[in-house]
């Protein structure tokens, strides 16, 4: 049944039977009627689904036509008949659910890389042998790196491991776990070859990790991770935007939002894919915004985005520039608390969370980015840190007004009810992702249950009538929008159940509008795309179950079968088979 889903029938021959009938009448008519059928005629016309066309309040339409890219046609398979000409390709979805093209609003990259992974550990067992196996493969002395998309709460002791643990299969080379964006894991050897002691001071903004006997883990926080020098990544190449384009694809993604960071070098991964843009080959989306994390200096702001190809708003529908990404506070491990963390790690009151770039900086930056006429969007994990950014846009605010030119804040794991009113008032954006999924565990750890149950309130997000775009911040969380989807439906977790179940968000509607046109919204394009309607791009995703319907535990297990761009099919299920 599902082969059957394409099948193009071959309309056509009726239709210039007729013709032939009319030519024997007045051959200018025939002309006339023939011109007026190939200008309707559709490249592409889809049949008989349940298309989500995320349009406030309508009713699920049956089929749409495609023509140069773009959706001329919503409504009934009937009516659809009229678009069907010689050379349009008719696909039956055989009552599949069809979504706009999935985005995600906060997106690094895919994961995986060039290092150890760790991605599939699930035990300080498996990843003390995986680290094993590339000592195995070294010489003496080599430094060994991971890659960074992995977390402690998915090994079943669910805490990091530390240096000595790490020492048993590495004494001689040193080791540098990544994990996500704010943590290295080092061993005894990594310490010694950046002189990381006891006696170090630790840097401002950062944090040095040390156990109940004082000695240290061997774990680096935010601007500690500075002590230690990693070798430069490599290049991307415009093959590796491809092989990355091809993986999310698969998921029914069509864009993507680059809050600052993607891989390796920022400016010549972006060149890359620039490139890949210019030989026409993209099947992805971008939305960048340009790296101003850690930045303390208004004149190195002013660099930034002097170096940039493009500048704010320029570009086309496949790459454009959106803004500024700014960072004040850590993450998982130190976001910017208005009250201590959990103990131990609250360290009998004391510790907050990290405050990584001074607010008087932090505000003289965004001031910078305002006077300049660009937007800013800011990683602000905790209360303090939200504190924090609403001081400086409110500050910038006054100079020029930032309502109504997108203005936004990442993540919000963490607020106080007056802090929306004052987010109300500047217009902003909120960008959430599910790290609570993922992360349950730890976050219950650092924060207390109470708080780690509210983690990314969605819902009272939404119920104050805020603008509030989905994303993953893969690699940190995986990027597959089912999770995220499943997540933010039930607050169910990967390891730890449901936190906080009164911030479930019951409609499925409002959860794909967040990935879909919301996320256009937040970038400007909601009159391109994010939605199946009249002269949109013809972005969209035929699904392998009815995400409006489908029993929520069958959610995470989801895939897309078919995922158009622009009217071209990048992705097909396997289980289809060929065309
Ligand atoms: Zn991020």
């Amino acid at each position: 049944m599902i082969v059957s889903m394409i099948a193009r029938h071959d309309v056509s021959v009726r239709n210039w039977g007729r013709l032939a009938i009319a030519a024997m009448i007045c051959g200018a008519a025939v002309a006339a009627f023939r011109d007026a059928a190939l200008a309707q005629s559709a490249d592409l016309v889809a049949i008989n689904g349940r298309v989500f066309t995320a349009r406030e309040g309508a009713m699920p339409a049956q089929a749409f036509a495609v023509r140069d890219g773009r959706f001329i046609a919503v409504g009934s398979s009937q009516a659809m008949q009229a678009y069907v000409g010689a050379g349009t390709q008719v696909l039956d979805l055989a009552g599949r659910f069809v979504t706009p093209g999935l985005a995600d609003g906060h997106f690094h990259n895919e994961g995986g890389g060039p290092g150890v992974d760790l991605s599939a550990t699930r035990s300080h067992a498996d990843l003390i042998a995986a680290v094993g196996a590339a000592v195995a493969r070294s010489r003496p002395g080599d430094l060994i790196v991971s890659n960074s998309d992995w977390h402690e709460a998915q090994l079943r002791e669910q805490r990091l491991p530390t240096a000595r643990e790490i020492d048993r299969v590495s004494p001689l080379n040193p080791v540098v776990l990544v994990r996500g964006g704010h943590d290295y894991i080092l061993n005894s050897a990594a310490l010694a070859r950046w002189n990381i002691s006891a006696a170090t001071p630790v840097p401002d903004g950062g944090a040095i990790t040390r156990g109940p006997d004082g000695e240290l883990t061997g774990e680096l926080i935010d601007n500690a991770k500075r002590l230690v020098a990693l070798p430069a990544p490599a290049a991307v190449t415009t093959d590796d935007v491809l092989a990355t384009q091809r993986k999310v694809n698969a998921y029914g993604i069509t864009s993507v939002r680059i809050p600052g960071s993607y891989k390796g070098e920022f400016f010549q991964a972006l060149d890359a894919i620039l490139a890949v843009r210019r030989a026409g080959a993209l099947t992805l989306r971008y939305t960048v915004y340009l790296p101003g994390m850690g930045v303390r200096d208004p004149a190195r702001i002013r660099e930034i985005i002097a170096k940039s190809p493009l500048k704010q708003d320029e570009g086309d529908e496949w790459v454009r520039i959106g803004g500024v990404k700014l960072l004040v506070d850590g993450g998982f491990e130190g976001g910017h608390m208005s009250k201590p963390f959990a103990e131990p790690y609250g360290k009998g009151g004391t510790f907050y969370g990290l405050t990584v770039v001074p607010t008087a900086a932090y505000t003289a930056v965004v001031r910078t980015i305002n006077d300049l006429g660009w937007r800013a969007t800011t990683h602000a994990v905790g209360d303090a840190a939200i504190d924090e950014v609403l001081d400086a846009y409110e500050a910038a605010n006054v100079e020029h007004p930032l309502a109504g030119r997108r203005w936004a804040i990442e993540h919000l794991f963490v607020s106080r009810p007056e802090q929306l009113v004052r987010m109300k008032r500047l217009d902003l954006i909120l960008s959430v992702q599910d790290h609570l999924y993922l992360a349950a565990p730890a976050l219950k750890a650092y924060l207390g249950e109470m708080r780690a149950s509210r983690v990314t309130p969605v819902k009272t997000y939404l119920d104050a009538g805020f603008l509030v775009a989905g994303g993953t911040d893969s690699p940190v969380v995986p990027f597959n929008p089912f999770f995220e989807f499943y997540h933010f439906l039930t607050r169910d977790t990967i390891t730890d159940g449901v936190y906080g179940a009164e911030e479930r968000v019951a409609s499925r509607e409002e959860l794909l509008r967040m990935i879909t046109i919301n996320y256009a919204k937040l970038t400007g394009e909601q009159d391109l795309k994010g939605s199946i309607e009249l002269r949109k791009l013809a972005d969209f995703a035929v699904l392998s179950d009815d995400l409006l319907t489908v029993e929520a535990k069958k959610i995470p297990a989801m895939k897309a079968l078919l995922t158009y761009v622009g009217g071209r099919e990048v992705w097909r299920d396997p289980s289809l088979g060929g065309r």
